[in-house]
């Protein structure tokens, strides 16, 4: 017995067992002693994962899926979480504890796992795996590049994001129409930021509304003094700003609103 292929849930099952082999191994499995396998579809990656000294807990929506993991992953059958990881909980089986995330992802929600991560940041001090290859280089893209953007800026905020390599679309059943990309998230050290972290979620987004206009035009909605307006920093696009310069920006906003 073996999954039947579902399109409408993402699913590519991974056929080559080395480079499952060195997705497992990406994770540094330092500073915490549990990992959540999201999509273990039929535990290409789980198996290695099993190897480790570090307890998996898998989340899987697919009920064939969840089925095909209890009968052969015996030691693994209380682990297994039928949920979508996007709506679940997930403090309900790991509490306040830390845990690393990894997982060939299901690349039709890929944005949604990343922003739900960085939502749950402080316990996530380590998310490793692969998405379409573009997501992967979106997110570990550096200001000035074409594809830098929301995601890029609002991961490497809080996490260093290391493109570990590249997948072809040949070792997947059945094959996706795009090359996938393997990356490395590691939380900063020193990951809360200097700036009001509700209103830098807000810049970025609004910033990225409109690539090609200046931040002056983007972010009218913010009501600036002209004053504010005239710094230089407004004359520029959203993708010329490093992380850096986008908490200036909150910084300033957050100054010039309480005046
Ligand atoms: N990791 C496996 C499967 C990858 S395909 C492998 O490498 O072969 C992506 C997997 O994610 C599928 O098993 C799919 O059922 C699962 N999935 C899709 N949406 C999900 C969601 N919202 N929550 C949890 N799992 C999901």
């Amino acid at each position: 017995m073996s999954v039947k292929a579902k399109k409408h849930l993402g699913q590519h099952f991974l056929t080559d067992e080395s480079i499952a082999e060195k997705i497992a191994d990406s994770l540094s499995l330092k500073g915490y002693k549990h990992v959540l396998e999201i999509g273990p579809g039929m535990g290409v990656l789980t198996k290695y994962l099993l190897k480790k000294d570090i307890t998996t807990h898998v989340i899987e929506i697919d009920t064939e899926s969840v089925e095909y993991l209890k009968a052969n992953y015996l030691n693994l059958a209380d682990r297994v979480i039928e949920q979508d990881f996007l709506k679940y909980d997930i403090t309900q089986v790991f509490g306040e504890q830390p845990f690393a995330i990894i997982g060939n992802y299901p690349y039709n929600i890929s944005s949604q796992i990343v922003f739900k991560t960085l939502e749950m940041r402080d316990q996530i001090p380590e998310f490793s795996g692969m998405f379409q290859k573009e997501v992967a280089q979106r997110i570990c893209s550096k200001e000035g590049s074409k594809v830098y953007g929301i995601l890029s800026v609002l991961t490497q905020a809080f996490y260093d994001a290391e493109y570990l390599f590249t997948v072809p679309p040949s070792v997947f059943n059945p094959p996706p129409k795009v090359d996938s990309g393997v990356l490395l998230l590691t939380r900063k050290e020193n990951y809360s930021l200097p700036c009001d972290e509700t209103l830098f979620f807000k810049v970025v987004k609004q910033g990225f509304q409109q690539r090609r206009k200046t931040l002056r035009n983007s972010l009218k909605t913010f009501n600036l003094s002209d004053n504010l307006k005239a710094n230089v920093i407004f004359g520029k696009r959203p993708e010329q700003l490093s992380v850096e310069e986008f908490i200036t920006l909150t910084q300033l906003i957050e100054n010039d609103t309480q005046e």
